[in-house]
């Protein structure tokens, strides 16, 4: 059976958080405060984590993306990798990149080669500045180490308006030797980012910037991927730009997400929430309520426009 809106979007993929505690304080994500993290007894445990992903398999779920928080900060982590990766499913992991060279020959094992780093600034008091830990090198050195050892690696970063052009442009140049993707997501709203939607770099201004100093193509996007991509003419890595605020892509969206405490949500923007934790912890199946919570998914950003005053988690806490 497959899990299929009322839209007609099949859903394959699930980001599964394992953590909503994180060792940086991303300006974007948590404008710079510390959030409560949720008490260890309500996370989902390794075996926990297991059940479900086999529920969500079952139903049609091809990839999982392992995220957080921050999913390397989580003591037994490694449980969970070695679990998932038992399964047959696609793996892959967003992570801060600190502790990512304790992990990196388990990943190799396990299978699990893609990996998103976040790295917001090519400048280390600028990337001080917006995560708040002096851990510039210590990001720096596991992407070459991710790349060196052939893991197919993306950079994210969240430009925002006090973003310089020379910034975006250092960016760029990342991708003229190397074959990474260095996406740029739109700044989104969340509980507790307190933003502002004159805060956003949008996609027309990043492509303006890029259009003043090269000349690129665009590449073809399929419905179901969320950045669209840019090479500049003869460099070996992509650009890619996910505008979520600017010109959102819901129509091919094919994803769903569990939080650290086990919450099942259709939408990173949605309000409903449907306990898969609970269920599974009173031995009730969960078939039917992923149906469910799929069906009642909306045709765009969980039915929100998006504002400062949404009813949503923090990002943190709902893992991106
Ligand atoms: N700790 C991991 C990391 O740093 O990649 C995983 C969790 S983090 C919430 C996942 C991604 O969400 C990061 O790439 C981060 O840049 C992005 N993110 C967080 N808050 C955001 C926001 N308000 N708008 C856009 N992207 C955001």
């Amino acid at each position: 059976m497959n899990l299929v809106d009322n839209f007609g979007r099949k859903h394959t993929y699930l980001r599964i958080s394992i953590t909503d505690a994180c060792n940086f304080r991303c300006t974007y994500c948590t404008s710079g405060k510390t959030f409560p993290v949720t008490p260890r007894s309500q996370w989902m445990l390794p075996h926990e984590i297991q059940q479900i992903a086999e529920s969500f398999i079952e139903m049609g779920i091809q990839k999982i993306r392992i995220t957080g928080g921050e999913p390397l900060v989580r003591k037994d982590a490694a449980e969970i990798f070695q679990r998932l990766g038992d399964l047959p499913v696609e793996l892959a992991l967003t992570t801060n990149g600190v502790f990512l060279p304790k992990f990196i020959d388990q990943f190799e094992k396990i299978g699990l080669n893609k990996i998103n780093v976040s790295l917001d600034s090519l400048d280390p008091l600028e990337f001080y500045r917006i995560v708040g830990v002096d851990d510039f090198q210590k990001v720096k050195n596991a992407i070459q180490l991710a790349v060196q050892r052939g893991f197919e690696v993306k950079i994210n970063a969240v430009p925002t308006q006090s973003t310089s052009a020379k910034e975006i442009l250092d960016f760029v140049q990342l991708t003229q030797n190397q074959n990474v993707e260095v996406r740029m997501i739109e700044m989104m709203p969340f509980s507790g980012n307190d933003w502002d939607r004159n805060q956003v770099l949008t996609k027309e201004e990043i492509l303006n910037i890029l259009s003043n100093e090269y000349s690129f193509s665009s590449i073809p996007k399929l419905k179901e991927e969320t950045a669209q991509l840019y090479q500049i003419d003869g460099f070996k890595g992509k650009i890619g730009i996910i505008s979520t605020v600017s010109d959102p892509f819901c129509e091919g969206c094919n994803r769903l997400r569990i939080t650290a405490d086990g919450k099942l949500k259709n939408c990173l923007f949605g309000k409903r929430e449907d306990d898969l934790l609970g269920r599974i912890r009173r031995g009730e199946p969960l078939h039917e309520i992923m149906i469910d919570n799929v069906r009642a998914k909306h045709a765009q950003t969980g039915g929100q426009v998006l504002s400062s005053n949404m009813e949503n988690r923090s990002m943190i806490a709902i893992g991106g």
